[in-house]
C-alpha cells in the first residue's frame, strides 16, 4: 500500500516539475449567461471572461432549455433511479431518441452518459462481439476513441491525420474480405482541423468499409439544420454511425450515437457501457430535446459566434499573432513549450481579466502546447478586441 501511495507522488511530482499539473478554476455565470471564471486573487475572489467554454452558443443557460428541465423534473424528479433496462428508461428518453435519430436523418439512436462513453462503449461492443473487425483511425482521434478500440482489442490500422491517399493505402493493403471501420472526427478539438469527410466517406464506401464519425464538436453548429458538418453536402454520402454530444453546443449533458436500427439494437443489447450505468435524467433529456428543436431552426446564434470568430482571426492577422487556420470555430495559438504555455495563461488571467486554460501534454503531443481559443455566441465585439491587444501584450511579453 505504501509503494502504491509513493508512486502516486512521484507521478504527481513529475507532472508539477513539467509545468502540466492541472489546476481547476471556478466557473461562474452573469445574469445573461455570460460565461466567467472565479478564481482567488491574492485572497478575494476575482472574475475573468471564460475564453474555453464548450457551451458555443450558450444554450444552458436558454430560457427555453432552463423551463423544459425544470418541467420534466416535477414530473420525474432529478434522476431516473435506474438503469435504462431496469426502470430508467421515460418518455423522455424515448422521445429525445426520436429526435436525433430524425435530426441526423438515421432509423434510430441511443443515449449515453457522455459521448465519451458512447465513443468507448460502442467501438468496444463492435470490436468485442466482431473478432476479425479492423479499425482504420486517424492518428489524431480523441482518447474516447482510442480508448474504445484499445479495449476492445482488434487489428488497428492508423492512418496519417486527414490524409485520403494514407487511408486509401491502408485500406487498399488490407485483406478485401474482412469487415471494416473508418473512424475519425468531423472537426478535431485541440486544433480545430476539419478532416476531409466527403472524401473518406467515398472512399470508405468503395472499400466497403463502414464509417464512425464523432460529430462533437459540429453538432448544433455546422450543416443542415446544424445537424453536423456531415450534412453541410446534402447529396454527400452519410456516415454509418454519427457520434455526438448533448454538453457541448447543445448545452446540457449526455451523448449518443445515431445509426441503422440493427447497429442501435447490437449496442443497446450488447454494450457494457450502455447497460450496466444509470440512465441520464429525464429533465436532461427533456432539455436536450427543447434545446435541439431551436437549433434545428436557429441562424442567429451561430451566426454570431461565428462572426465573432471571424472577427478574432482578422484582428488577429492584422496584429501578427501566428494561429492555426482552419474551417472550424476553434482557433489554437501554438506556444511550443508548457512553462510559456503557463506563464501567457497566468499573465492574461492576473493582468487583463481573461481565463484561456494552456493545452499542455498529454491533450496534445510535445512541442504542440498551445492556448486553445473559444470565442462563442455569448461574447461580445469589445472583449474581442480586448482579447487580441491582451494576446498580443503576453505573447511578445
Ligand atoms: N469526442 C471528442 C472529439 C471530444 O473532444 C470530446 C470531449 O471534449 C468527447 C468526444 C467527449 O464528449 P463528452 O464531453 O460528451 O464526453
Amino acid at each position: 500500500m505504501f509503494e502504491i501511495i509513493d508512486i502516486i507522488n512521484q507521478e504527481l511530482s513529475s507532472l508539477r516539475s513539467k509545468g502540466n499539473y492541472r489546476h481547476f478554476l471556478h466557473q461562474v455565470k452573469d445574469d445573461d449567461g455570460n460565461p466567467f471564471i472565479k478564481y482567488n486573487k491574492d485572497g478575494t475572489w476575482v472574475k475573468a471572461v471564460n475564453y474555453c467554454s464548450n457551451d458555443y452558443l450558450s444554450m444552458s443557460n436558454h430560457p427555453y432549455v432552463i423551463e423544459a428541465f425544470t418541467r420534466s423534473s416535477k414530473i420525474y424528479g432529478v434522476s431516473s433511479g435506474g438503469t435504462r433496462n431496469i426502470s430508467g428508461t421515460t418518455e423522455a428518453h424515448i422521445s429525445l431518441e426520436k429526435t436525433l435519430s430524425q435530426w441526423h436523418e438515421k432509423e434510430a439512436a441511443l443515449l449515453f452518459g457522455s459521448a465519451y462513453i458512447a465513443n468507448l462503449a460502442t467501438l468496444q461492443t463492435l470490436g468485442r462481439r466482431i473478432p476479425e473487425l479492423i479499425f482504420f483511425s486517424d492518428e489524431k482521434n480523441h482518447a474516447s476513441l482510442i480508448e474504445g478500440m484499445r479495449s476492445a482489442g482488434n487489428k488497428k490500422i492508423v492512418f496519417k491525420h486527414n490524409d485520403i491517399h494514407d487511408l486509401e493505402e491502408k485500406l487498399s493493403n488490407a485483406d478485401p474480405l474482412a469487415p471494416k471501420l473508418v473512424i475519425f472526427e468531423s472537426i478535431y478539438s485541440m486544433n480545430g482541423h476539419v478532416a476531409p469527410a466527403a472524401e473518406i466517406l467515398k472512399l470508405a464506401q468503395e472499400y466497403k468499409a463502414m464509417t464512425y464519425v464523432d460529430e462533437v464538436h459540429a453538432v448544433g453548429m455546422y450543416g443542415a439544420k446544424n445537424a453536423g458538418y456531415c450534412f453541410n453536402d446534402p447529396t454527400a454520402i452519410k456516415p454509418d454511425i454519427i457520434n455526438g454530444t448533448l454538453s457541448k453546443a447543445i448545452g446540457t449533458f449526455g451523448g449518443y450515437i445515431a445509426s441503422s436500427a440493427e447497429v442501435v439494437d447490437f449496442v443497446r443489447s450488447f454494450g457494457s457501457g450502455f447497460i450496466f450505468t444509470t440512465s441520464l435524467p429525464p429533465a436532461v433529456c427533456s432539455a436536450a430535446e427543447a434545446s435541439i428543436e431551436l437549433l434545428q431552426k436557429d441562424k442567429e446564434r451561430v451566426y454570431k459566434m461565428k462572426t465573432l470568430v471571424h472577427l478574432f482571426r482578422k484582428l488577429l492577422t492584422e496584429e501578427g499573432i501566428p494561429f492555426t487556420f482552419n474551417q472550424s470555430h476553434i482557433t489554437p495559438i501554438k506556444v511550443g513549450n508548457p512553462e510559456k504555455c503557463k506563464a501567457i495563461a497566468d499573465r492574461l488571467l492576473h493582468d487583463f481579466g481573461i481565463y484561456i486554460q494552456p493545452i499542455n501534454y498529454p491533450t496534445v503531443p510535445l512541442g504542440e502546447e498551445c492556448l486553445r481559443v473559444i470565442i462563442t455566441s455569448a461574447h461580445n465585439e469589445d472583449q474581442i478586441y480586448h482579447l487580441v491587444q491582451s494576446l498580443k501584450k503576453c505573447i511578445r511579453g
